[in-house]
């Protein structure tokens, strides 16, 4: 007795893909609007310009772009040329019976009719856009979280300078304060000698 899966699409046949469903694009960063710099004005009404933080990579300048990941699923023809089960998954491959460097598309995502894809396609962007606004939640806690932290670290480190300022300024004091006395010590020395030197020439004459 020989068992035999059926499968549902014939190799070779043209189906309609529903894809990948993301891809990347580069757009202006919303942070700095592109300038690639974030503005700060403090409450005594100092602006402060620093280099953006949102659209700098790795140790290279902020460059006012971002790559951002499209969430789109649209048709696209598929011809299967290879297929795949694994347990109850049927999956096809559009590479030759060879390649394995392509991932292979499970059936639930083709269909003969570009009707039915364009379908597919539409709930699919509808749960993605779903997600999406799931995550942009969240990431805006984090960032939230994240500033929080900045303002938090920020404080303190101006507080410390402030405090290291104050104490360079004291010391400064200290030391001006020191070389005017020193200046007055030699300066009043010099004139007793100079007095001494008058007397003396003074005795002098008067021999
Ligand atoms: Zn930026």
């Amino acid at each position: 007795m020989s068992a035999s899966i059926p499968i549902p699409f014939p190799l070779g046949e043209s189906l309609w893909w529903t894809g990948y469903g993301s891809r990347e694009e580069w757009v202006t960063c919303e942070e700095c609007q592109g300038t690639c710099a974030s503005v700060v004005v403090l409450a005594n009404g100092e602006t402060y310009s620093l280099a953006c933080e949102a659209c700098v990579s790795g140790y290279d300048p902020p460059r006012g772009i971002v790559k951002k990941t499209v969430r789109d699923f649209r048709p696209q023809t598929f011809i299967p040329k290879r297929v795949e089960v694994r347990g109850d998954e049927i999956s096809y491959g559009a590479g030759p019976p060879n390649e394995s460097c392509l991932s292979p598309v499970e059936a639930s995502k083709l269909f003969s009719s570009l009707e039915e894809c364009v379908e597919a396609c539409v709930k699919l962007n509808e749960q993605s856009a779903i997600e999406e606004e799931k995550w942009r939640l969240n990431n805006l806690k984090h960032k939230k979280r994240d500033l929080a932290f900045s303002v938090h670290y920020w404080r303190g480190q101006a507080k410390r300078h402030r405090k290291d300022l104050e104490y360079a300024e004291a010391r400064l004091h200290v030391c001006i304060e020191r070389e005017k006395r020193a200046k007055e010590a030699i300066d009043s020395k010099r004139e007793k000698k100079i007095e001494a030197h008058g007397l003396a020439a003074g005795a002098d004459d008067g021999k």
